[in-house]
């Protein structure tokens, strides 16, 4: 047998959503064609070609089936060769945390030209009788609680607004029909689940006729939210001025626009729409959704399934966020760690200028790491490496990481967990 490496080169590839972005213009093609060997298709040695007239939406880098990674050196399945050594590349304590020899978290590139569906990540519950009802469409019975990572300019719909701030905006005349009809002194989640059904649940006819009259309003009249107006027309033209998914989103939903370095948490059962830009994401090892607009009709989920599920935190733009800490285990202080509240994974950054360097200490789980901006001679524990834009390796736990930025720079993600 062969022994066992510090880390190991993946091929990844993507999936190709209508709403990613067009040929070399996505990020995470762009990333996919820097796969060594790689079609995109199998572990064969063909080259991944963009075409510039597919969509290419997410680039996946863990060992979900739908799309799963290959060792570069050996073409095997990364699934196949942590089953053959799961202490070793996965650890007692992850295998005894989870039950099972999987990588618990699921890290994408997603390169978003228009707005994804309305959605929601069910809960382990929910997902559970969902996986034993319909095992096509939800293919496992895991939670899929989620962070988004801003590469670029990043535009999401993400929670609710406050009650106050939404009960204000609801009084708006085109809006009234949508309140429930039995009115409390105040505004609860109750009523705004209320409303969240009745707009999902309208015919084509009424909603087309509430954007219309929304977007005749001026921008004042949207109480600070003057940009609703503004974005209503590029979401209807993105999908209809009768899709749902514009109201729920204009009207109750955060809408935040994020930098570089900025993050996003959401929890299972959170309401989410992203719209536009290049992002890290990484969720619980689930691929698990319910949709509800910004899609067709006849892709939408059942509204009182996702009515029934949904949770009302976040509920307001500041909830959204997930902050970066430092990273204690960084040696020269250039790492960043984001820590959403689950015990499924943390995601480090590290940030490198030419020449500089940056050592990371061992961590108890396994890692995958992604080389998204320049490059590096890396050493992992006695291992040297020349660590080359869009390189994605599996890290074995136990592994020292050492980096020297090459001439421009370094941007590296990696998540993991122990
Ligand atoms: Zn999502």
């Amino acid at each position: 047998m062969a022994s066992l490496e510090p880390v190991y080169q993946l091929k990844c590839s993507c999936n190709q959503y209508p709403w990613g972005k067009q040929g070399s213009n996505s990020l995470s093609a762009q990333l996919c064609a820097k796969q060594p060997g790689w079609d995109g298709k199998g572990p064969n040695d063909k080259t991944f070609q963009i075409d510039e007239n597919t969509s290419y939406a997410e680039m996946w880098m863990g060992t979900y089936p739908v799309l799963p990674v290959y060792v570069a050196d050996s073409g095997e399945d990364l699934q196949d060769l942590l089953d053959k050594h799961p202490k070793e590349l996965i650890g007692e304590n992850t295998i005894q945390k989870f039950g099972h020899t999987m990588l618990p978290y699921l890290p994408k590139v997603l390169s978003i030209a228009k707005a994804l569906p309305l959605q929601i990540h069910p809960n382990k519950d929910l997902a559970a009788r969902l996986h034993k009802e319909k095992p096509d469409q939800f293919t496992d019975p895991n939670h899929k609680p989620e962070i988004a990572l801003a590469l670029s300019e990043f535009e999401a719909f993400c929670g609710f607004k406050p009650l106050a701030h939404i009960a204000k905006l609801m009084s708006l005349e085109p809006l009234k029909r949508f309140m429930p009809e039995i009115t409390k002194p105040d505004f609860d989640d109750q009523q705004l689940k209320a409303v969240v059904r009745k707009m999902l649940e309208s015919d084509d006819q009424t909603v087309k006729e509430t954007y219309e009259a929304l977007t005749s309003l001026s921008g004042s009249d949207f109480d600070g939210d003057d940009y609703i107006p503004k974005l209503a027309p590029r979401l209807a033209e993105q999908y209809s001025e009768a899709d749902p998914g514009l109201l729920v989103s204009l009207i109750l939903m955060n809408f935040m626009v994020l930098q570089p370095g900025e993050g996003l948490y959401i929890p299972a059962d959170g309401i989410h729409a992203y719209l536009s830009g290049d992002i890290i994401e990484c969720m619980a090892r689930s691929n698990n959704v319910l949709n509800t607009g910004f899609c067709p009709r006849a892709e939408r989920d059942n509204v009182e399934l996702f009515c029934s599920a949904l949770t009302f935190t976040p509920h307001s733009p500041e909830e959204c966020m997930l902050k970066s800490t430092k990273y204690d285990r960084s040696k020269e202080g250039k790492t960043l760690r984001y820590a959403p509240p689950l015990a499924e994974f943390d995601m480090i950054v590290t940030e490198l200028k030419k020449g500089e360097k940056e050592s990371l200490g061992k961590v108890g789980g396994p890692g995958i790491l992604l080389a998204t901006k320049g490059s590096a001679s890396m050493k992992a524990n006695d291992k040297s490496i020349e660590l080359k834009e869009g390189a994605v390796y599996f890290v074995a736990p136990g592994t020292e990481l050492a980096f020297e930025a090459g001439a421009k720079g370094l941007q590296v993600h990696m998540a993991f967990v122990e």
